[in-house]
This record gives C-alpha cells, structure tokens and sequence, in this order.
C-alpha cells in the first residue's frame, strides 16, 4: 500500500480491502517512524488526518467516491490550510492558522475527498533550489540523506520519494517542482500559468507562480491534476476553460510525435552522467515511434539573470504584507512603529528573503526600473517568441530537468549563483508560462536519480503526460526506490 499507485489504492478502498482511515494511519506511522531523519514534514496533526479519513470513508460507504476518495496527500506548506498552521517555511509565519482554504485546498480535498496527511518543508517562501533555506531546517534526500532533495517542494519530494504519502502538491515558479522531482527520481508537472488557482497560495512572484503535483508517475500525476486544476473567480489570473481531465490520452501511441532537442540544453554545462541518461531516454522515445527534430530557443540563455529581476521584483512587493501588524511575526520589543517593522522584517526573514527582497526593490526603484525590470520583460517576451517558433517544428520539447544529480548539503547554501545557476533549464518555462514535466529516466554513477524534462505547448498538459506514460510503460526507472528503512 504505501508503494501502489493511485489507481491501486483507489481499487483497494472501494473494494474495502482497507479503509481510508487504516491508510491513513500506515503513512502516518511512516512517518512518525522515518520523518526524523528527513524532515519533510513540518506539521502533523493525526486527529485531523484521521477525522478527514473517516469521512472519506463514510462517502466511500454511501457510494459517493470519487476517484481520489480517500487517498492521502501531502500539502506543501504554501497551501494555506483552514485550522492548519500554514508556515511557507518561514519564522514570519512560525505561528499563523490559516483562516480558510486555498481552492487547490477546497478542490483536493474537500471536493475529491483526498485525505491530507499534513503541511510539508519547503524553502522559505519558495525561494530556493535546495530546500535549504527554510526556517524549519534542511530536507534530507532519500536516496542519500547527505544531499538535498531540491528545492523549493523539497519536502513534498522527500515525503513522496521516501513513501511518507503516495502524492504530493508542489509550486513552481523557476522550477521548484521539476527539479525536486527530478533530484529524488519521481514525476511532477508544472501546468500552463493560469491552469491552477493560486487563490490561497501564498504569493512569491504572482505572474510565474503555479501550482502542481509530484508523484511517483504521470499516471498518478493526471489523475490529482485533473482535481486540482480548473477555473477560480478569485484568482484574477484563473484562464476561463472548461474542466479537463488530464488522463484522457495517456494510452494514446507515441508514433508520429514531434519531440524538439533544444540545441542551448546540450551544450556544455550538464553533468556528463545526466548527458548520458538523457541520450538513452531519446533513444528509448525514437524506438517508441517518435521523431526527433532539432530546435533552437537562442535567448534561453537569458533565462536565469531576466527571472532573477523579474521574480525579486514581485517578490518584493509580495512580501511587503509582512510587517508585523495584522499577523506573522513581530518583534517582541520595539520603540515606535517604524522600529517595529524594521525589526519584526529583520528576525521574521531569513537570508535569501532578504536579498530577494532587497534586489527587487533596487531594481524596481526610480532610475533602474528600466535599465533592469523593463529589459527582463523584454528577455521574457523573446522567451516566449523562442518557444513559439519551436512549437512550429515539434509538439514536445525534451531536454535535462538539471544539470546535476542531487548536490551535497551546503554545497552551494554560500553561493547563490551557484543555486540560482541550477535553475537553467526549468526557469523559461516559467518565464514564457508553458507546462513543464520532469520524470526519472536512470541514475548516476553514485545511484542517484537523473531527470528529464518535457516541455509542452500551452494547454499541452495531457499530451505531456501521455508522453511521459508512454516512457514508463516501457522503462521502470520510476518504480525504483531508495533503501530506506523498511
Ligand atoms: N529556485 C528558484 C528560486 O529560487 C525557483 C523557486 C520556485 O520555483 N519556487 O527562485
């Protein structure tokens, strides 16, 4: 049960082999058992869990399941959560009970009856690739607990990877659910921006945002995507379309697929064993009929300096809501107002928040706004013109999710650049608002997991995951699994 798939674990509920609430307690025992030496989790609450998993089963017994009743999940701790202490990984919110639900929240759970099993770590305010700068302390890797898991939804990997909850939700504004699954050997999707309600998430960088899911294969991922996504009159940036279910072509044949290798993804700068991974997973697409096309997206390169404008500078604005008076952090003493924000801002933020912040309001600030914001827009708008004329050519990009395997922990927490620089691949996609996928396609030669990316054309979710599926219907690496304690 804690290894099966969705579809599995949808079968055994409704044929009562186990309830809702017995599968409930097995994760939770999990985790009690093994969170201690990964850290995924920030906040449990049995009591919650298994009052959800009683009503799940109590829809289950009334014959009103859907098909996700009953299913636990892991929330990552952006979701704001009605009577959960919600955190975003920061001191600034150490204490905050969300008042109400995110719609991703409202969707998932109370409307498909998923059972949350808890608020999982992430980076600070989902400013990381490491998931090292969280208030609540580093997430260790499964397949090597001397690495990260990657970063910002480093805790919904490693609960995923490590069998703590069967799914997982994830936010990716520069990559931050790619690249975590990538670095622990699972599959996660970024959809199209505007697909998932960000109603409730709290905001980094509102017009790249987007949330998402993380599981352990795109059959899984479909299905939690095809609840979680869909129109939300109180996100202003919510595309009106008619609901989608994410499934419908996974078993569609491959033969005839355009898949497009962006010349810039392999050039120098990736791993040689990631290289090597990735070969070998286009040559497994070619015998499964698709045909391989050159392309060129020539501003990628641009990609990382324009996001790491265009992201603090919203992220700064964002972030001005936390200032100590109507809730999160504020300082314990304090002469007047002003020395109230200013120390309540100082203790509630952790580093990398505060250079976000700090580089954002810079380059937003009378006389640079142009010379920097206004020239990102413009390196954002080619992006998006690259990837248009690219989508003329193919209908699926595919090219490395990272340059490297998952690094050591602290390798790279002293340089930023370093970290921003793990971003390469993922961060156009968000720039130019496509879906994005990342899936496991083999190992390195220290055993840790590789992943590839697939980049689709707006709304090409379903086919992205069709052409995932087709991949792990012919190849196993997503069925392998760390050597953790039983
Ligand atoms: N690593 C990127 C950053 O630090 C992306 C994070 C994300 O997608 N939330 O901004």
């Amino acid at each position: 049960m804690i290894r099966a798939s969705l579809k599995t674990l949808r079968a055994a509920l409704a044929e009562k082999k186990i309830s809702s609430v017995e599968l409930a307690r097995l994760f939770l025992d999990r985790i009690a058992r093994l969170n201690p030496e990964l850290n995924a989790f920030i906040t449990v609450d049995e009591d919650k869990t298994l009052a959800a998993a009683r009503t799940a089963d109590a829809r289950i017994g009334a014959g009103e399941a859907g098909a996700l009743t009953g299913i636990p999940i892991a929330q990552k701790d952006i979701f704001c959560a009605k009577g959960w202490r919600t955190t975003c990984g920061s001191r600034m919110l150490e204490n905050f009970i969300a008042p109400y639900d995110a719609t991703v929240v409202t969707k998932l759970e109370q409307d498909a009856g998923m059972v949350s099993l808890g608020k999982v770590n992430m980076d600070e305010f989902a400013m990381g690739s490491s998931n090292e700068t969280s208030y609540f302390g580093a997430v260790n890797n499964p397949w090597d607990k001397t690495r990260v898991p990657g970063g910002s939804s480093g805790g919904s990997a490693a609960a995923v990877a490590a069998g703590l909850a069967p799914v997982a939700t994830g936010t990716d504004t520069g990559g931050s659910i790619r690249q975590p699954a990538a670095l622990c050997g699972l599959t996660g999707i970024k959809p199209t921006y505007g697909t998932v309600s960000r109603y409730g998430m709290i905001a980094f960088a509102s017009s790249l945002d987007q949330g998402g899911v993380i599981g352990r294969s795109a059959e899984d991922c479909a299905l939690v995507l095809s609840a979680m996504a869909g129109f939300d009159e109180k996100d202003s940036t919510s595309l009106e379309r008619p609901p989608e279910n994410y499934s419908r072509c996974l078993d569609e044949p491959l033969a005839g697929l355009r898949i497009g290798l962006p010349q810039e993804f392999f050039k120098e700068g990736c791993a040689a064993d990631v290289m090597s991974a990735i070969e070998a997973a286009i040559a497994e697409y070619k015998n499964l009929g698709a045909e391989i096309v050159a392309v060129s997206l020539p501003n990628a390169h641009l990609s990382v300096p324009a996001y790491y404008v265009i992201a603090p500078a919203e992220a700064s604005s964002n972030l001005s809501r936390f200032d100590g008076v109507r809730y999160g952090y504020r300082a314990p003493e304090y002469a007047d107002l002003t020395e109230m924000y200013e120390k309540s801002r100082a203790q509630g933020f952790g580093a990398e928040v505060k250079r976000r912040i700090l580089i954002g309001t810079y380059v937003l600030s009378h006389g640079y706004y142009d010379a920097y914001y206004l020239q990102a827009q413009r390196i954002r708008r080619l992006i998006a013109d690259d990837f248009t004329a690219a989508f003329q050519q193919c209908d699926v990009i595919l090219g490395p999710t990272s340059p490297t395997t998952a690094f050591r922990q602290g390798e790279k927490a002293a340089d930023p650049v370093q970290m921003y620089l793990s971003d390469i691949y993922t961060i156009a996609v968000n720039l130019a608002g496509l879906p994005g996928l990342s899936l496991s396609c083999g190992f390195d030669h220290q055993g840790l997991p590789v992943g590839l990316q697939l980049i689709g054309n707006y709304f090409a979710e379903a086919r992205l995951l069709a052409t995932a599926h087709a991949y792990q219907q012919a190849t196993d690496w997503h069925l392998r699994r760390p050597a953790l304690a039983a």
